[in-house]
């Protein structure tokens, strides 16, 4: 009954039953060719956060000495896998976990970093420190690394051709972890396949590109690890025999993947000897067939999320063939230099979706020549993932809401609004995570007060070292978390500390600020945001008289996300529109009834509703006369900053005095982003575009979820 011990010829696995575990393998393995391959080069699904067989684990009791060891094992072993950077990572964990919740037979693949992306430390004078994060696969009980069949002693072995100039590829050996993303029922999982580099006698220049997440210390490990990804997949698929037939680029950046199955179509037609004669148009013949097999989600315009290359590296590090596809698929009319990898995507694909309405709109103008083929599939944040503990009892206990984590258009059919005792709980569960916020905070900056003679840190805040420098519960609590990229101007409140103290001492109101997040180790711009946030916070303590209360807290992750979104009163979003694509941090604010104050950008100009759901503020122009530049002087804070001074009066004088109607945007947030914003949704859009054939129960499933919102719409 309670055996979660399976195995195949690959290993011996936990989390589901061996008949759900053949069930599935076989689905992914088959004839029919009927799952998907979903690629990204990073993955966010920390099990600290969420973990249905640690959930279930508890549920029963365990009732053997092996369950109760497992048990022991997941709630105080090392849990964090550090495979994700951002937004990015975290949806491709959030959407792996929704199919699995649906039944959709998907695999996933990605790399594994032995350093993480990095783990961040913060010194008031200094700004971020980066180091790498300490962690073992080995001893992380989510992850199982595969072995070879019949020799249970041997790790798995997968052989990655590389080309560096001549026809002959380098075959280098990558190892394989797999960590199963489980539906809540344990029913149906979603593998995922980590490559690991790391491997006895495997060359530095792979070893160092294997070690840290869009690690960026030269190109050319910049696009060696790109290439570790994309060149990994056929001969992975090949070693386990993984039979998709649509594979789904999460971002472009495993794109090299296309480039292999080009090689093989075009060897399929002209032979081996005559690889290197093919003409554009054999190019284009093998393109056509490929481009049946691609789904390709784009999920930014910003330049730094886009690979390019120059000719000239690329020269080094491919044969002669795949330059040949490069040029006629890969060119860039305004970088003749430089191969495109957006562009490269852009073209072979049967599908291609931008991750929010605004954001189609913006890729179309962007790629004019892609633009009817470019559609709309808005993210989502998976339910049970990003609703706090507290809120979670609330929606259990709530009759009309019972089966919300699988059925998200629960929230739009219960009338909770008129419900006085829902209000009410819903409003103490709201209490008590603003209090688990403001003892964790209160904690940190203890301890960063007590352990500044033992370490050579400055502890990173202010209030750290003044006598009553803590936060109070209850008191109006502003969240902003994201990385630190100049678009997403985290220092944009701050733009003017006179303004901003001001209304806090015209009001007479307390306010909590509470910022986090990592800024990429290269961007020197964006640490000195990060910075300006740390610099700030004396000087609008001292002109608020102690009002404001700015806090920092170093590195950013997924579990201190859920911890900020829900104890928070309200969720700030500032970037200069329209750069943030979508933006997913605030739909998991929403999801647990916390509205957003945000810049009209991304997926807020779907969750706005006219004001029933939050606030808005800054630049709302149309995106053809927007600007796209990222440039300091471009940034437009004067403006919306000021638009953010005129409207946070009326927030906090709601939130202060007339509670209730600050309760019912909480609600309304429920009733009308929580149906739409999350994955399964989303999920049940992207099945859409799949072409799979799937059990009835399970299209229904999906149809209906697809129902509840249709993203591609054009107008609401
Ligand atoms: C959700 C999440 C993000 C994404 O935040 P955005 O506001 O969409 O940029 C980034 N990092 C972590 C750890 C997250 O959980």
């Amino acid at each position: 009954m309670h055996e979660l011990t399976c195995a195949n010829e690959f290993g011996t696995f936990f989390g589901v039953s061996q008949e759900t575990f053949d069930r599935v393998w076989k689905r992914l393995t088959g004839n029919s060719n009927d799952s998907i391959l979903y690629i990204s080069m990073e993955i966010g699904a920390d099990p600290d956060v969420f973990n249905p067989v640690r959930d279930f684990l508890t549920r029963i009791e365990p009732d053997t000495p092996d369950l109760r060891e497992r048990l022991d094992h997941y709630t105080k072993g090392p849990g964090k896998i550090p495979n994700y950077s951002g937004g990015l990572g975290v949806l491709a964990g959030d959407t792996l976990k929704s199919f699995a919740d649906l039944h959709i037979p998907v695999s996933a693949v990605s790399l594994l970093y032995r350093e993480g992306y990095f783990s961040q430390m913060v010194d008031n004078k200094i700004g971020q420190i980066d180091h790498a994060t300490r962690w073992r696969p080995e001893e992380t009980p989510t992850l199982f690394q595969l072995r070879e069949p019949g020799r249970p002693e041997t790790p798995l072995t997968v052989r990655v051709p590389f080309y560096n100039g001549g026809t002959r590829a380098m075959e280098v050996n990558a190892h394989v972890w797999m960590k199963m993303e489980v539906s809540r029922e344990l029913d149906f999982f979603v593998p995922e396949f980590l490559l690991d580099y790391d491997t006895p006698g495997t060359p530095d220049w792979i070893r160092e590109a294997s070690r840290r997440l869009y690690s960026a210390k030269s190109t050319l490990i910049k696009a060696n690890q790109r290439r570790m990804l994309g060149s990994g997949i056929l001969p992975l698929m090949e070693r386990l025999g993984l039979t998709a037939r649509t594979l789904h680029l999460n971002e472009q950046h495993g794109v090299s993947v296309i480039l292999h199955l080009l090689l093989n179509e075009i060897t399929d037609m002209l032979g081996v000897e005559q690889l290197e004669e093919m003409s554009d148009q054999d190019i284009d013949v093998a393109a056509d067939r490929v481009s049946r097999r691609i789904v390709y989600t784009i999920h930014t315009p910003v330049k730094a999320g886009h690979d390019r290359f120059d000719r000239a590296l690329y020269a080094q590090i491919s044969r002669k063939a795949c330059r040949l596809i490069l040029d006629r698929l890969a060119h860039d009319q305004d970088a003749p230099h430089e191969y495109n990898f957006t562009a490269f995507a852009m073209r072979v694909n049967r599908a291609v979706n931008s991750v929010s309405r605004l954001h189609r709109d913006v890729t179309r103008r962007q790629f004019p020549a892609f633009a009817d083929k470019i559609s709309a599939v808005t993210n989502g944040v998976h339910p049970a993932t990003w609703v706090s503990a507290n809120r979670s009892r609330v929606f259990d206990e709530c009759g009309q809401l019972r089966n919300w984590r699988n059925d998200p258009g629960a929230f739009a059919r219960a009338d909770l609004a008129e419900n006085a005792s829902f209000r009410q709980q819903l409003q103490q569960a709201w209490q008590q995570d603003n209090k688990l916020l403001v003892n964790h905070i209160n904690a940190m900056l203890l301890r960063h007060r007590t352990q500044m003679a033992e370490t050579w840190i400055e502890p990173p805040n202010y209030l750290s070292n003044i006598r009553d420098g803590r936060l109070e519960p209850g008191v109006f609590t502003l969240g902003f978390a994201r990385r630190f990229s100049t678009y997403k101007r985290a220092d944009l409140i701050f733009d003017d500390l006179a303004a901003l103290a001001d209304i806090l001492l015209r009001l007479n109101r307390p306010v909590n600020f509470i910022f986090a997040g990592k800024a990429h180790p290269q961007d020197e711009p964006g640490k000195s945001v990060l910075k300006l946030i740390l610099d700030n916070q004396e000087e609008l303590y001292r002109r608020s008289r102690g009002l404001a209360r700015l806090v920092f807290l170093p590195d950013y992750d997924m579990a201190l996300a859920k911890m900020m979104v829900s104890g928070c009163h309200a969720w700030l979003n500032s970037p200069k529109r329209p750069l943030e694509a979508s933006g997913t941090s605030g739909m998991k604010a929403a999801m647990n009834g916390v509205p957003n104050v945000s810049v009209m950008d991304g997926w807020w100009v779907e969750g706005y509703h006219n004001g029933l759901t939050g606030w808005k503020f800054g630049y709302e122009g149309p995106i053809e006369e927007a600007d796209m530049s990222e440039a300091p002087d471009t940034l437009m804070y004067e403006q919306d900053s000021l638009s953010f001074y005129r409207i946070f009066p009326k927030i906090l004088s709601t939130f202060y005095d007339r509670p209730d109607e600050y309760l019912n945007i909480a609600v309304n947030n429920l009733r009308l982003n929580v149906p739409i914003f999350n994955t399964h949704r989303m999920a049940a859009e992207y099945v859409e575009r799949y072409n799979l054939d799937l059990e009835p129960e399970t299209a229904e499933t999906a149809a209906s979820l697809r129902r509840l919102y249709n993203s591609d719409a054009e107008k609401e």
